[in-house]
């Protein structure tokens, strides 16, 4: 579903961001990208539905090649779950209206479409009855909920996560991974940079490692953590 190979980022001139990064993210695969903070991590997902651009080596999203001046990228963003660490809902939309604005604007579903659509995610994620309201009236916990069913309400191919937990207050965390646990478990493509290692252990297919832009470890969950 997602192929890096040998992909060199460089950030200005004279510094180099990723270095000859080559893994891949199979159909239903969750995939776990972890290691020290400025070690590449958040480029490395920012470059797969092309936020960032690369300077060497390429990036296949579905048969896609993302680097390629041809490839419409609007189209395959919005293809592209992406949930960050803050969660960047729009604070002068109600969280129902935040839910339905891609759907309609980027989709062209007809409003009653996305508004069911909406409503059925909200509830997924245990926030029917918080709808009308506004983002800041909502616990960090729960926009970051909010913002994973909007990701999803786009009907995404794969599922990208960048510090989803990191900047959520400690009892919030696990409401939070619980949602991204379920999807897992559901078969969902997701590629998740976090330092929980928790949620890595129950539910990673294969957990990454990165040091200086290099991907050093990629291996299947149990060689990573030592399980038999
Ligand atoms: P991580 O997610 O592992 O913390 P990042 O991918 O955010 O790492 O950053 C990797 C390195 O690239 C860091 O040294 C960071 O300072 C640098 N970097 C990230 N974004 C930019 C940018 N837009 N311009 C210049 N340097 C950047
Ligand atoms: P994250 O790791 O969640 O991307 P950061 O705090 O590392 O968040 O970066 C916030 C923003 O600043 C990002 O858009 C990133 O590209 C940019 N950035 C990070 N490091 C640098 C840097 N050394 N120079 C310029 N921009 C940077």
């Amino acid at each position: 579903m997602i192929e890096i190979n040998h992909v060199n980022k460089w950030y200005g001139p004279s510094f180099q961001a990723l270095k000859d990064c080559t893994t891949s993210v199979a159909k239903g695969e969750v995939v776990v990208v972890c290691g020290p903070s400025g070690s590449g991590k958040s480029t490395l997902i920012k470059c797969v539905n092309a936020l960032e651009p690369i300077q060497g080596g390429e990036i296949i999203l579905d048969g896609v090649k993302v680097n390629d001046p041809k490839t419409d990228l609007p189209k395959l963003r919005s293809r592209v779950g992406m949930v960050f660490q803050h969660f960047e809902l729009f604070p002068h939309l109600r969280i129902v209206d935040n839910l339905c604005l891609a759907q309609e604007k980027v989709l062209g579903r007809k409003h009653e479409d996305a508004l069911a659509k909406g409503m059925k995610l909200l509830e997924r994620v245990g926030l029917k009855d918080h709808a009308k309201k506004f983002p800041a009236e909502l616990s960090g916990g729960q926009q970051q909920r909010v913002a994973i069913a909007r990701a999803l309400a786009m009907d995404p191919i794969a599922m990208l996560f960048d510090e989803p937990t990191s900047a959520l207050d400690p009892e919030m965390i696990s409401e939070v991974l619980d949602v991204m646990v379920d999807l897992a478990r559901e078969g969902m493509t997701m590629m998740v940079v976090t330092h929980e290692m928790g949620f890595a252990n129950k539910v990673a297919d294969r957990v990454i490692f990165m040091d200086r832009g290099e991907i050093v470890e990629d291996a299947k969950k149990a060689d990573f953590f030592g399980q038999p």
